[in-house]
């Protein structure tokens, strides 16, 4: 990564992306290609032998992925849960235990609960923005303590600092879920991460548009270790993904900083609603994670979850929204509202990782901020 002494936006655009040498085209190609000649037995060139080996399109953006993580090695894959899957199975065996957030992402959750549970992998549910409780519940078996940091749906969070120590000092590893705050805002390899997972569905690719993936490492060896397992193991990131997810991220810098002042307007329109009960938004002085996100991140994210004063009143605001489409994802241009409780994390139901009925989830979009104001002054009343 030559490039790396070079600011967010520029790597953004042009890391892994030089013009293609044969034809000089601006744009890495789609490579839409299975297999390579090769000039002799053993000739490969730029040693390129089968798609899921190696793809020039997801090179590209593999190279991208680890320069605006300012990490060593990059890896892309067809899901966010594909690379969680490959790190769970690199760094697991049964009799391993795993620290995770009682309020993790809930496909993560059912990943640890559904999946690797049956594979005697143990985890224990724990509030991270409580460190000494992190602390506790690490054993001598924990491989890792897994932080998402903010947190979904709750905006919880986590100083990745403190829990890398903690990590660090019970030979574990910390991975750190960054789709939340995407690359622009928080660099969590720079506060002591091992690995950094993204899902790029959201904000990375940030168009709605692609399903995508991403690991992270600081460490060249243990970059080595999980790109072997994403070949063994398969669940590589197509070309025609790459190339999505790679346009995404050239403007992600510009989105994120819009995705946050619209952001910031409507928390603020939200605290001041006499029938909000509640606003959970990390840019809020009041919200107790304030400082620690202040520190750690560049700006408080896109992401926005409020109480109403009901159940009933959360579902008819859901329901009531013209911009705010009703739909679960998030990190598009286009503003998304949810009933978590019912939508995102109906699966949590009965679990740790329950959430309260009364709770709306924004994705704050890049429209307008006065349309997105007004939209919601409107489905409030
Ligand atoms: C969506 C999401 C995932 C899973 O990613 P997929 O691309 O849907 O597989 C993981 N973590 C967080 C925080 C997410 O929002």
């Amino acid at each position: 990564m030559s490039m790396s002494n070079q600011g967010f936006e520029t790597l953004a655009i042009h890391a892994g992306q030089e013009p293609d040498p044969s034809t000089g085209a601006v744009v890495p190609p789609i490579y839409a290609t299975s297999t390579y000649k090769q000039d002799g037995i053993g000739g490969l060139r730029n040693g390129y032998e089968y798609s899921r080996s190696g793809n020039p399109t997801r090179t590209a953006l593999e190279e991208c992925l680890a320069a605006v993580e300012g990490g060593r090695r990059g890896m892309a894959f067809a899901s966010g849960l594909a690379a969680e899957d490959t790190v769970l199975r690199t760094l697991c065996r049964p009799g391993s235990h795993v620290v995770i957030p009682n309020d993790a992402y809930g496909g993560t959750y059912r990943l640890f609960a559904r999946v690797y549970e049956e594979w005697g992998v143990e985890y224990t549910p724990v509030p991270l923005q409580d460190v000494a409780a992190v602390r506790a519940a690490i054993r001598p078996e924990t491989v890792a303590v897994w932080v998402e940091t903010p947190t979904n749906p709750l905006l919880n969070i986590a100083d990745i600092a403190a829990l890398a120590q903690v990590a660090h000092t019970a030979g574990a590893k910390l991975i750190v879920d960054n789709t939340f705050a995407s690359s622009y805002l928080q660099q969590p390899l720079s506060l002591g991460a091992d690995i950094v997972v993204h899902s790029t569905t959201k904000y990375m690719g940030g168009h709605s548009d692609v399903v995508g993936g991403a690991l992270v490492t600081a460490d060249a060896e243990l970059g080595e270790r999980l790109a072997y397992n994403q070949n063994a193991m398969g669940a590589v990131c197509g070309p025609f993904d790459a190339f999505l997810t790679l346009r995404g991220i050239k403007t992600l810098g510009v989105r994120m900083d819009r995705h946050c002042a619209n952001a910031e307007r409507i928390a603020d329109l939200l605290t001041r609603h006499p029938k909000v009960a509640s606003v959970l938004y990390p840019g809020l002085p009041e919200h107790p994670g304030h400082e620690v996100a202040a520190k750690q991140m560049k700006r408080f994210g896109g992401m926005i979850s409020f109480r109403m004063r009901s159940e009933e009143e959360a579902v008819r605001v859901c329901e009531a929204t013209q911009l705010f489409t009703l739909g679960e994802s998030l990190g598009g241009v286009e503003s998304l509202i949810e009933h978590p409780g019912r939508m995102t994390h109906a699966s949590a139901a009965g679990s740790p990782l329950e959430v309260p009925a009364d709770l709306v989830r924004l994705s704050v979009g890049i429209e307008d901020v006065n349309d997105l104001i007004a939209d919601l002054e409107t489905a409030l009343d």
